[in-house]
């Protein structure tokens, strides 16, 4: 299978001249569920807003990114999306006003096949009790978490860039998770999950390791997620702390 998403020599700085990634490539290959793993300010979310166009960061310093055969580097946010890539994040959208029914059937615009209701059903919601509710502090977090999941589903985007969602999650366990990114895989979505937990890695297809600003190896996620063990949980860098401490 081919890449769907190719990223060559990636490079961000920011206005204070502060190197944030220095030089990415990573392949997303068609159809599979690919893990990036890595320490906190390791630059994965600064990787996943610029592949997405997400969040202010639309242009890269250095580097390209091509998604599906097109070069994306530039392109406003709603152009990637109408191309088949979506983004999600760790804390889910709030819309005051707008009811479940509403969010799913605008995130279904693009895709007249979607079912709604069975979206709902694949994430463990009732629609009976889910449609007409408002999508505000009324629901908990987890049951935001699965509508952004059941909207995704109705999307049915070509790419799901997915940062952290499994943080903060309480009562959606790690293998129910790993059951719907299986699910939305079968679907057609390839997905690009973004974490920090080392068995989320494991449902991967492939996995990647982020460590300060470049992709250190991508491959077999038992052996990434070992190099992680290995050598990020004690990288000086990251962790400055434990280090001093072992050296002690
Ligand atoms: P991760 O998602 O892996 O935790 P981030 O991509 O959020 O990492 O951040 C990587 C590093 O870049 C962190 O040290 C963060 O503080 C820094 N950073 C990110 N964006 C900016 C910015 N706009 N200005 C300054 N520093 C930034
Ligand atoms: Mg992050």
């Amino acid at each position: 299978m081919g890449a769907l998403l190719e990223v060559r020599n990636l490079k961000y700085k920011t206005e204070e001249d502060k190197e944030i990634l220095k030089g990415v490539n990573l392949d997303v290959k068609k159809g599979e569920i690919h893990v990036i793993l890595g320490p906190n300010g390791a630059g994965k979310s600064t990787l996943a807003n610029l592949i997405a166009g997400s969040g202010g960061y639309e242009k890269p310093s250095e580097g390209e990114i091509i998604f599906d055969g097109k070069n994306i580097n530039g392109k406003p946010l709603h152009e990637r999306a109408r191309l088949g890539l979506t983004i999600a994040f760790q804390e889910p959208a709030r819309f005051e006003g707008i009811t479940v029914e509403e969010y799913l059937k605008l995130s279904a615009r693009n895709n007249p096949s979607a079912d709604i209701e069975a979206c709902l059903r694949k994430v463990g919601l009732e629609p009976k009790e889910y449609l007409k509710r408002f999508l505000d502090d009324s629901l908990s977090g987890g049951e935001r978490k699965r509508i952004e999941l059941a909207s995704i589903m109705c999307m049915k985007p070509k790419l799901a860039i997915l940062d952290e969602i499994d943080s903060g999650i309480d009562f959606v366990s790690i293998d129910e998770i790993g059951n719907l990114f299986k699910t939305m895989r079968e679907e057609g979505t390839t997905l690009l999950v973004i974490t920090h937990r080392e068995n989320l890695a494991l449902i991967a297809d492939r996995a990647s390791l982020m460590c300060n600003g470049t992709i250190v190896e991508t491959g077999d996620p038992e052996r990434v997620i070992r190099k992680f063990e290995k050598e990020c949980l004690i990288c000086e860098v990251h962790n400055p702390e434990l280090v001093k401490g072992l050296k002690q």
